[in-house]
């Protein structure tokens, strides 16, 4: 096959669900499949004039993960509203970090059968998830559905987004990734994980290069896989497109492509935002958070051995 003569490059972005007992900025309870819209608040419907007040617990267990990953816990953190419109986001904008996230850099170390990969961590970020969309009618899909309804009980449910580094170059070492960060991550109580429940749910960015190139190609990213195995099969049909693509005369455009794991294969859903896009600005309802060297030894005193420590 020619595609030898390419590597793919990889880099993640995962976002988990942080084991909290209330939601992000609110006191109302998170829950998983309750009836709709009965875990809601004038804070997290987003009525004018409803103001945040941030999780301590989520910030807790933020740090945790920072400090398994190696990252450098911030002394001073803010958040970012990130500005766009869709029905399951009443605000018109998602409480985010932009520039000073709260945990930067670190590494996470994967076992493989060919020894240890060490994947760069580029930073992980707090932010609280949108709303869910359902649809029903006709198995649930928005295409064929009869009517959509917005459920606010997921709106405003603590996330941690961790961003890899592009150093991974195989779906299958992809796939071992989550399922290792997801081992330490559940290990450590940050975390279900619940793939199936969307309580772990991971974006791939995806680009081939020529062997012994050092420049990264165009990527794109890949959404929708709810499993190892649709992360793995999603990957490697993705690898496959892009070389024949190029191989064929063709380039790769940077736009977010979607997983169909019943056809078993990506598609194109729109070209790819930028963070202008976004219109980023400083939430103006949140005041910057700072920790004291203290406060984040105490917690790294608390950490239990690490699963690849064992
Ligand atoms: P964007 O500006 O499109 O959000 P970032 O540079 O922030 O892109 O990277 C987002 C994710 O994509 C990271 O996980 C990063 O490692 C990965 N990534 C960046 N460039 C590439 C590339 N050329 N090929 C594969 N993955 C990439
Ligand atoms: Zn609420
Ligand atoms: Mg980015």
């Amino acid at each position: 096959m020619s595609g030898l003569g390419y590597e793919p490059v990889i880099g993640l972005e995962i976002h988990v669900q942080l084991a909290t007992r209330t939601k992000m900025f609110c006191g109302c309870a998170l829950g998983f499949g309750e009836p709709i819209n009965t875990r809601t608040c004038p804070v997290c419907l987003g009525h004018p004039g409803a103001l945040p007040t941030l999780n301590a617990q989520a910030v807790r267990l933020a740090i945790v993960t920072g400090l398994a990953l190696g990252s450098t816990i911030a002394e001073r953190s803010t958040f970012h509203r990130k500005n766009y419109f869709y029905p399951d986001l009443p605000k018109a904008y998602q409480i985010s970090q932009y520039d000073e996230p709260i945990a930067i850099g670190g590494e996470f170390l994967v076992l493989g059968e060919e020894g240890v990969t060490k994947v760069g961590i580029t930073r992980a970020h707090l932010e609280e998830d949108a709303a869910k969309l359902v649809h029903l009618g006709a198995g649930g899909r928005r295409a064929d559905a009869d009517e959509s309804v917005v459920d606010f009980n997921r709106g405003g449910t603590p996330l941690l987004e961790i961003v890899t580094e592009p150093d991974i170059d195989s779906a299958r070492d992809a796939a071992e990734f989550l399922r290792q960060l997801r081992l330490t991550l559940r290990h450590l109580g940050v975390s279900d994980c619940n793939m199936e429940e969307g309580s772990m749910r991971v974006d791939a960015n995806v680009s081939v290069r020529p062997r012994g190139e050092s420049e990264l190609g165009t990527k794109a990213e890949v959404k929708n896989m709810n499993s190892f195995k649709s992360l793995h099969d999603a990957l490697l049909y993705e690898i496959v497109r892009q070389v024949e693509e190029i191989e064929n005369g063709g380039s790769i455009v940077q736009e977010t492509r979607h997983w169909d794991a019943g056809a078993k294969r990506t598609s194109a859903l729109r070209s790819k935002e930028e963070a202008h896009d976004y219109r980023y600005f400083p939430e103006p309802d949140m005041v910057p958070f700072e920790f004291s060297e203290e406060y984040v030894e105490r917690i790294e005193k608390k950490l239990p051995e690490l699963p690849d420590a064992k």
